[in-house]
């Protein structure tokens, strides 16, 4: 069969270099002066080519596909340009020409094999440079197709050295005159130095500490240089570039890619410049580009209006001369919402793919209605509970009634109360005999919970242990045997719970706190302590809908949009050092009113001693100041018990300035503090910040909230205390801190167990997201499992993409 094919196309692709030959040849001919005659040779060509059609010999297809390549632009093409493209097209047609003469046998390479090869395979690379390859996220030649370019450059334009300026950047075709080297400077820098001609002028070019280029020019070679012209006070020339970027065009065969179109330009690394990623690319994609798999289903790929997947990556990698520089800088031109779409689809896919399988799960003996300890919960809390507390309560007793266990998501401001409904939560667990599990981010945090949940748990009757990492010797032994046996029917920690050495007697419940990154692995590893235990994250950072959607796409959503009565707006402004006397007058004042005040320092890590000292230094010259304040100490590596005391204190008024770390980050309520000062606040994430200040306006009196800017803040700093001081909703200060750091630190995608985002922006492409969410889920539809024939690749670029993290049914 491969035989009768491959005379077929012996065939054709003869009478297909008859054609093109003869032109081709004509315009190499032809002098500048009748250029005109051999105009619209691109469409022409391209003509041809796409009437040649498919070839079954992947080496001629790659050749007829880089023959194209050259004349995709050509038209628009300056007259030097266009030379250099002819001489690379004549190459490619003798080789063509010996595929006609010599047929070979086809050599069908298998995509995914081809894909997965390890770049050192590649003709150029070696071992070094993969190992820089791989530095870069690129191990193999899949990843190195997705390394896109982060900028591109414009060097299809060629100026005459006649009309050069100095605003710009510009490239220019000269011809070398001379080329020398010598050093100048008082660091006597080894400078080689190039003169050339283009018929309007001289032009002088100068590269710093790279001698070898001495030798890479020769008198006579023709040469673009891209770069910004400036005055040249010494030479003949009247203009000079400095290290402009450059490329020989007379290496026959070898297309333009450093100049003369629009030039990609990629991360580098020690050793791996982006040049020569851009060389290897560029071999790399004619070699493997076809191989790139089309995993979209046809219809949505008309529907969505998207190219070829093979296209995609050639044209993000090496747009077309006519493609706007503006839209492929800002990720969308086609070729990147071809990729954009591909990306958030496989996202989708397989958020949706997990929810199934998570309502596959099934539970036995459900719960119905409140039970005791819920009810005393409720009822011993000195205050009501807020209409939304009501109704997110009411949803989580309608999940525990179902057969399946809980996923459910619950947002809310800071402040708002979801402490309380997550105890309810645990209540109901207890109520039918099982423990409730309450997980938080850091140490701190888990160490504040344990104090709330004691004081609220231990008159009902209730046993709360803490796990946290930290805790060692016997009493970790302790907790650990009560958590196995029962005897604690709660246990608060961080993620130290999930480890394997921790065994629950009968876990019903786990609770991740203020945790926008507890993300599917984590509740994937949940499944084996209990027998699939209900769960319930909570998190104050609200999620734009469709990013919740997705990154949380596999729960059910709950919004505390409510805070409880009597909350005031807390004034906030940001300060810097000289401004400090101000700050300490309103702190004065309020002291002599009878208000308490919070002093934050930030703790980077909760190990970090220098900044501990830090803390206790400023208590010390605190009390210094205002000597008739009492003053305390917190931080998170006192003792439980001290801790309690210094809390305590202050809650009961004794303390009056508290200094402390982010201890009181959440959990602590004195409505008689009025003063949050947060020292070092650019340290602060956004989130932390709205959080602290949480900690104070709770109170009849009117609160401020002060961030001190360090020394050192910066651009970034700047806008971080501005977001935070312009506003008190949430929700804005977690949009702003979306757009500052990204999506994928924001959600903190790789514990997230999300695959990463290489292509897609999650603010950015929301619109995308959108549509490849609706096609995804109207895929799943048709074929829940994905097992449809037409649906194979897309099944395994699945299975890939999200690495072991779904489990989709196998195919029988
Ligand atoms: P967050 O949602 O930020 O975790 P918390 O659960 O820490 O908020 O609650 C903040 C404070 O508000 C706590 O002191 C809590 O006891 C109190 N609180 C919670 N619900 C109510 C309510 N309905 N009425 C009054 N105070 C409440
Ligand atoms: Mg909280």
């Amino acid at each position: 069969m491969r035989d009768i094919g491959g005379m077929a196309d012996v065939e054709s692709l003869g009478r297909f270099l008859e054609h093109v030959g003869r032109p081709l040849s004509y315009a190499s001919g032809v002098s500048a002066r009748r250029r005109p005659k051999v105009q619209g040779l691109g469409r022409f060509i391209r003509a041809q080519v796409a009437q040649l059609g498919d070839v079954s010999s992947a080496d001629v297809r790659r050749l007829v596909r880089r023959l194209a390549r050259l004349f995709d632009d050509y038209d628009r093409l300056g007259e030097p340009l266009q030379q250099q493209r002819l001489a690379a097209a004549r190459s490619i047609m003798a080789s063509l020409q010996e595929a006609v003469d010599r047929p070979g046998p086809a050599t069908p390479a298998d995509p995914v094999d081809a894909l997965d090869q390890p770049l050192e395979r590649l003709p150029g690379v070696g071992t070094a440079r993969a190992a820089r390859f791989r530095r870069l996220g690129a191990p193999s030649v899949e990843e190195l197709f997705g390394m896109l370019p982060w900028r591109y450059e414009d060097r299809t334009r060629l100026t005459a050295v006649r009309d050069l300026t100095m605003d710009r950047d510009h490239s220019v075709l000269i011809e070398v005159k001379a080329v020398g080297s010598g050093r100048a400077g008082r660091r006597r820098l080894s400078i080689v130095e190039l003169v050339g001609d283009d018929g309007t002028g001289l032009l002088s070019v100068k590269w710093y500490n790279q001698t070898y280029l001495e030798r890479y020019f020769r008198a006579g070679q023709r040469v673009i240089v891209t770069g910004r012209p400036r005055a040249n006070r010494y030479g003949g020339s009247r203009f000079q570039m400095d290290s402009p970027h450059y490329e020989l065009i007379d290496r026959q065969g070898d297309e333009l890619i450093h100049s003369g179109r629009i030039v990609p330009v990629y991360h580098e690394t020690k050793g791996l410049s982006s040049r020569v990623i851009r060389a290897v690319m560029r071999r790399t994609l004619d070699r493997y580009g076809d191989l790139w798999a089309d995993v979209l289903p046809d219809w949505v790929r008309h529907e969505q209006r998207l190219m070829p997947a093979a296209q995609a990556i050639e044209e993000v990698h090496f747009p077309r001369a006519e493609a706007p520089v503006a839209q492929l800088q800002s990720g969308q031109s086609p070729a990147h919402r071809r990729l954009i779409f591909e990306e958030l689809f496989l996202l989708a896919l397989g958020m949706a793919t997990r929810k199934r399988e998570l309502r596959r799960e099934s539970v036995p003996a459900r719960f119905h209605g409140e039970g005791a300890l819920q009810r005393r919960f409720i009822d011993s809390l000195g205050f009501a509970l807020t209409a939304a507390q009501r109704r997110v309560i009411a949803q989580i007793e309608a999940d525990l009634a179902r057969p399946h266990p809980m996923h459910r998501l619950v947002q809310g401001d800071v402040g708002c109360g979801k402490t309380v409904v997550a105890v309810s939560a645990m209540m109901m667990a207890c109520d039918r005999g099982r423990q409730a599990a309450l997980m938080a981010p850091t140490e701190i945090l888990a160490e504040q919970h344990v104090l709330t949940l004691r004081r609220w748990l231990e008159p009902l009757g209730l046993r709360v242990d803490l796990l946290t990492s930290g805790l060692r010797g016997r009493p970790r032994r302790e907790a650990l045997a009560a958590i196995r046996d029962g005897a604690a029917h709660v246990a608060v920690g961080t993620q130290a719970l999930i480890m394997p050495e921790v065994r629950f007697h009968q876990l019903g419940l786990v609770v991740a706190d203020e945790q926008h990154r507890f993300g599917v692995a984590q509740r994937a590893g949940l499944a084996v302590k209990g027998r699939s235990p209900d769960v319930l994250v909570m998190t104050a950072t609200p999620i734009p809908r469709t990013l919740a959607l997705t990154v949380y796409g596999d729960l059910d959503v709950s919004v505390i949009d409510e805070q409880p009565p009597g909350r005031r707006p807390v004034e906030t402004r940001w300060l810097r050092e000289p401004q400090r006397a101000e700050a300490l007058r309103l702190l004065r004042h309020e002291l002599a009113s009878g208000r308490q005040a919070y002093i934050v320092y930030p703790l980077v890590e909760e190990t970090e001693t220098s900044d501990l000292k830090a803390a206790t230094q400023m208590a010390a010259d605190l009390q210094r100041q205002f000597p008739h304040a009492k003053t305390g100490l917190l931080h998170g590596r006192m003792k439980t018990e001290e801790k309690e005391r210094v809390m305590r204190d202050f809650a009961g008024g004794d303390v009056h300035l508290l200094v402390t770390t982010t201890v009181v980050e959440v959990g602590i309520d004195v409505p008689n503090a009025t003063v949050m000062m947060i020292e070092h606040a650019e340290r602060f994430g956004l989130a932390q910040l709205h959080q602290l200040r949480g900690r104070v306006g709770r109170g009849r009196h009117h609160s401020v909230c002060l961030l001190m800017a360090g020394a050192a803040v910066g651009e970034e700093g700047r806008r971080r205390l501005e977001a935070v001081a312009g506003s008190q909703d949430g929700f804005h200060i977690a949009e702003v801190d979306l757009s500052i750091r990204g999506p994928g630190e924001f959600f903190g995608m790789r514990q997230s167990g999300l695959p990463e985002l290489r292509v897609a922006h999650l603010i950015r492409d929301a619109g995308i997201l959108e549509a490849a969410r609706r096609c995804a889920e109207r895929l799943l539809q048709d074929d829940p499992d994905l097992t449809a024939a037409g649906h194979r690749r897309l099944r395994a670029a699945l299975e890939r993409r999200w690495a072991g993290r779904l489990s989709l049914m196998t195919v029988g």
